[in-house]
């Protein structure tokens, strides 16, 4: 399902949007390998129409399925957006599409979303590296192994 929401039921209060949005939905194309969704977007907004506007204000989660730039070894981060705001105005040259009532948030979702993507994962700040020549970074890479296993394991379930 997209995140579609109806301008007529916003009429007479504001709506409440508790879900999840498939990956597929959300079509996010990084075009970057070291990071991909590794599961659906949990949303949970609250869609208030103004005068000549929709605001939309919730919190947005986003599991991902990063590869250390550094040391290579996979792991997993969480993006939250908990304040997330968008602003849609219904006229000017920024004006929302609008069909059959209906706003598809989906894109605006898909926008902001990328915009927090890390540019270059680590697996931690301080990651060693694969390729190390001191034992000090060497152990550091050894560290950020089982962790970044665990929380794959955590996601699987
Ligand atoms: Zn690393």
């Amino acid at each position: 399902m997209p995140l579609i929401v109806n301008l007529r039921h916003l009429e007479e209060h504001n709506a409440t949007l508790c879900g999840e949005l498939p990956v597929d939905e959300l079509d996010l194309e990084t075009g970057d390998e070291m990071v991909q969704a590794a599961g659906p977007l949990q949303y949970d907004i609250e869609v208030q129409k103004l005068e000549s506007s929709l605001l939309v204000r919730g919190a947005l989660r986003l599991a991902l399925q990063c590869q250390c730039v550094r040391c290579l070894k996979p792991f997993t981060h969480g993006l939250e957006l908990k304040a997330w705001t968008c602003h849609l105005p219904f006229e000017g040259e920024d004006r929302v599409a609008i069909v059959n009532d209906c706003v598809d948030l989906t894109p605006f979702v898909r926008e902001d979303m990328l915009l927090e993507f890390p540019q270059h994962p680590l697996c931690k700040p301080d990651c060693g590296g694969l390729k190390t020549k001191t034992g000090k970074a060497q152990k550091n890479a050894d560290e950020c192994a089982p962790s970044a296993w665990a929380e794959l394991d955590k996601l699987k379930l």
